[in-house]
């Protein structure tokens, strides 16, 4: 069965609100193995609202509107579902009852009634939380039949309300599906090789949707499949992301959902490594990212950040000779930085960046994105030298996404 979100509010396509209701009511439809085909956002205008709703109908089995259903003006979705359904609305004298109790001691305007107007055949989802009910209407359109829910909406009023109303209905009505669904990631791809690489696979897997997202320096696999059981389900997505897997060799760090810091943090410690930093341009962002994940202690001591040359040689022993022949960007140096940070902390390993965030410093030898990044252990230091593109914050999460990932392969070894 297909379903279909409209969110209801001219605020809603500004730049200032967002639609969030519909991120939360799709993991709750997910979670009864209904997929979200379509979602819609419509400003408060009636004719707007009711061509979208009548373009949803004729493509959807489920329609969720949600907002609009307030005592002002602009609400609108009753009347624009009645007339998108040729019903007629009337006003309820159950739900006028109802409003004047919630009112009482306060005055209440006029305008309220209008929260008490119901579409033919509908029935009431009381909202516990506020003074709009939704409405539930199984009905039919163009010959099929439609099951259309109108739900408030402010958040805490609507997910409640979704929950507790919506979800069991439906429940009792779609056939029983689960849905599995894995998350695959990976770094130092671009997205379009690893289309590339891994369309031909997932292609053949038509029973399981896979979507490739890009972004924050790593592509993510979204791998979903809705089967009447759930072990059919998972089997489908493990089989998919194994062959997965296998193809994206090295470039793979989690086929769970996990971040790269976990992953690295997990190997750290299965490898009883202990790790300590010395950042120059990312200050301090290596060690944010690291420690951002709870139980980091375990294994990062910390770390120091040497922005100046002065800094370099005091915390990290890097010598000023190096500094002056080289400069603070260069192979030698973030070498002399990683084992430095190693020595002077005690740590197994050592990672250290240097490099040039811009968008000032850049020159024609060394310009804006050059980083040069170094791991070092008690047997050996390496380091590799990059040129990343993009603004000044980019080039810094790449650089730190770059010392994660050397990290990574070097534990994964
Ligand atoms: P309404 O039911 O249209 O009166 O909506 C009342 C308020 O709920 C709006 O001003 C928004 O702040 C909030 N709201 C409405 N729709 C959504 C949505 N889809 N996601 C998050 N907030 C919403
Ligand atoms: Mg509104």
């Amino acid at each position: 069965m297909k379903c279909e979100i409209i969110a209801v509010g001219s605020e809603l396509l500004t730049p200032w609100r967002q639609d969030t209701n519909s991120l939360a009511l799709t993991r709750m439809l997910n979670q009864i193995g209904v997929s979200v085909a379509f979602k819609t956002i419509v400003g408060d205008r009636r004719n707007h609202l009711v061509s979208a709703i009548r373009t949803a109908l004729a493509r959807a089995d489920i329609l969720i509107v949600m907002g609009g259903l307030g005592p002002t003006e602009d609400d609108l979705s009753r009347e624009a579902v009645a007339e998108a359904l040729d019903l007629t609305l009337r006003r309820d004298n159950a739900l006028i009852a109802a409003l004047s109790i919630r009112f009482a001691g306060r005055p209440m305007t006029d305008n309220n009634l209008k929260q008490a107007d119901l579409i033919e055949g509908a029935t009431v989802l009381p909202n516990a939380n506020g003074t709009a009910p939704g409405q539930w209407l199984d009905t039919g359109f163009a010959g099929h039949r439609k099951l259309v829910m109108l739900v408030p909406g402010p958040p805490g009023e609507c997910l409640p309300l979704f929950a507790e109303q919506c979800i069991p209905r439906l429940r009792e009505i779609i056939p029983l599906r689960h849905i599995a669904h894995r998350t695959l990631k990976a770094t130092f791809i671009p997205e379009s090789t690893a289309d590339a690489l891994l369309a031909p696979i997932y292609s053949t897997f038509t029973d399981v949707e896979t979507t490739i997202l890009a972004g924050n320096c790593e592509i993510q696999l979204q791998l979903t499949c809705s089967k009447p059981s759930l072990e059919a389900a998972q089997q489908r997505v493990d089989t998919l992301a194994s062959r997965l897997e296998e193809a994206l060799e090295e470039h793979l760090f989690s086929s769970t959902g996990e971040t790269l810091e976990q992953i690295v943090l997990f190997y750290l410690e299965l490898k009883q490594e202990t790790l300590a930093v010395a950042e120059s341009c990312t200050g301090g962002l290596l060690a944010q990212r690291i420690t951002s994940v709870s139980g980091s202690s375990r294994s990062f001591l910390g770390g120091a950040i040497v922005y100046s040359d002065a800094l370099k040689t005091a915390f990290c022993a890097v010598p000023p000779a190096l500094l002056e022949q080289h400069g603070a960007v260069s192979a030698p140096v973030v070498e002399a930085l990683a084992q430095g940070i190693r020595q002077r902390t005690g740590a197994s390993l050592g990672v250290a960046i240097t490099g040039i965030a811009g968008p000032g410093g850049g020159s024609e030898e060394k310009p804006v994105g050059r980083v040069y990044v170094a791991l070092s252990d008690a047997h050996r230091t390496q380091s590799e030298e990059c040129n990343f593109r993009g603004d000044r914050d980019r080039i810094r999460l790449w650089a730190t996404q770059k010392a994660l990932d050397m990290l990574r392969r070097r534990l994964m070894a």
